[in-house]
């Protein structure tokens, strides 16, 4: 990709009441631009850190046996009112109907009510479940406070994944595989993600997880050992969970980036969702509900990888691996760096290089480099070409080395 062609640029320009990290690097780097509070743009590179988050959530769904669906943002008001979550605050509420002049859709805020309603049709025996769906959609909700950047937005995209079973006992054991999954995704994003106890509100007696990233820049509280796996979040904190460990447990803000929930029955019994077995009794399908919010996924990773200067993506989602610039306007060295282009984007892909051919001053360019925070940052200047050499540096650190062609390659590599 050739940074002069790029749509966004870099700017100095925030919008105003923009406090969080993630909102002001996102902004300054051009990946997001603010449409109003809680409601963003992806720009194009912003989206392709989007889309590589979304390939390893995809991954991990699909190993678990979840099948991809995508259901309907625009949600008629009688599938919220058979749940009895039609007056819930968050709802937009949408569509006059002429007739009656009345508010007949919610704008989708999650889907049980949905996915239950299209499984009547399809899980009807004991032969048909287990099951698991998942959709990758954008969602809305009128939140109160919406001033996280992408941390808390009124539109933001959701993986929301449902599962289907016989029996309780089915549901527990897929429910302790999502958050092996989970644990998986949150790894390979870079995050460390604390399976948290938590109430389960409306939904179960049961203790529920969410997946929680210790930060500053978090809504929440909760308290963890310093030693085992332990966890809770604050509204529910029971000191005596924490047993077998002499660990101290210390509390701290954090950032929920996902969570899972036992539903059991209590849309099955909404929308009449039930199996027969196999004497032909009917029994209603027990459900598990598990989200993920992958804008807020992006905003914490911004909040967990940054400096001064700016991002630090982590190699798995970074909008491109290497940053090529050539400094100077030496013809030499723009043939060396054109060419040098097109050796790094015939093996690592073009999409993967971004390529700083502008005529801009070097410092610019290598301020714009930090701010954007690709990993690999390659230059070629004068200097370079006179010792055939080229001058690579990983943004995480702040040594640079003069390599040979060969060796940036086997960097690259990963060898
Ligand atoms: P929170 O307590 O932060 O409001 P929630 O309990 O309402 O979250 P769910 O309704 O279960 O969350 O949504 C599933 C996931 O979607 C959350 O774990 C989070 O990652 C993401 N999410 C929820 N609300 C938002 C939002 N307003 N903006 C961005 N992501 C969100
Ligand atoms: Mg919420």
């Amino acid at each position: 990709m050739l940074q002069s062609k790029l749509f966004s640029k870099t700017t100095k320009n925030l919008p105003e009441g923009e406090e969080t990290k993630n909102a002001q690097l996102l902004i300054k780097g051009g990946f997001i631009n603010k449409s109003s509070a809680g409601v963003y743009s992806l720009l194009p590179l912003g989206l392709r850190v989007l889309d590589k988050i979304n390939h390893i959530i995809r991954e991990e769904m699909n190993a678990i046996g979840g099948e991809e669906l995508l259901m309907p943002t625009l949600v008629q008001r009688r599938y919220w009112e058979q749940s009895k979550r039609w007056d819930t605050d968050v709802v937009y509420k949408t569509g006059a109907s002429k007739k009656q002049g009345e508010l007949e859709y919610g704008l989708g805020w999650t889907h049980e009510e949905v996915i239950a309603a299209i499984a009547v049709n399809f899980l009807q025996s004991y032969k048909d479940l287990p099951k698991a769906v998942y959709q990758i959609q954008t969602k809305f909700r009128a939140e109160a406070r919406a001033q996280g950047g992408l941390l808390r937005g009124r539109e933001f995209l959701m993986k929301d994944l449902y599962s289907f079973h016989t029996d309780t006992e089915d549901l527990n054991r897929y429910y302790n595989q999502v958050i092996g999954a989970y644990k998986k995704i949150f790894k390979r994003l870079g995050l460390r993600a604390l399976a948290t106890e938590a109430g389960g509100g409306a939904f179960t007696k049961e203790y529920t997880h969410e997946f929680q990233v210790l930060n500053p820049a978090g809504e929440d509280s909760i308290y963890y050992c310093q030693k085992c796996d332990f966890s809770q979040n604050q509204e529910i904190y029971d000191v005596n969970r924490h047993k077998g460990c002499d660990g101290k447990v210390v509390s701290g803000r954090a950032i929920e980036v996902g969570n899972v929930f036992k539903l059991g029955t209590r849309f099955s019994e909404a929308f009449n969702l039930s199996y027969a077995d196999s004497s032909g009794k009917k029994h209603l399908i027990v459900m598990g509900s598990y989200g993920i919010g992958p804008t807020r996924v992006m905003g914490t990773i911004v909040e967990e990888y940054n400096d001064s200067a700016g991002i630090i993506w982590p190699e798995a989602v970074a909008p491109c691996r290497i940053h090529l610039m050539s400094l100077g306007d030496s013809p030499k060295t723009k043939k060396e760096s054109d060419r040098l282009y097109k050796l790094l984007s015939g093996r690592f892909g073009s999409d993967e290089v971004l390529y700083d051919e502008r005529a801009a001053a070097p410092g610019e360019k290598l301020k714009d480099a930090d701010l954007l925070g690709m990993p690999w940052r390659l230059v070629i200047s004068e200097k370079t070409v006179a010792v055939k050499k080229i001058e690579i540096k990983n943004r995480a650190s702040s040594q640079s080395k003069l390599l040979s062609e060969k060796q940036v390659i086997a960097v690259l590599d990963g060898k």
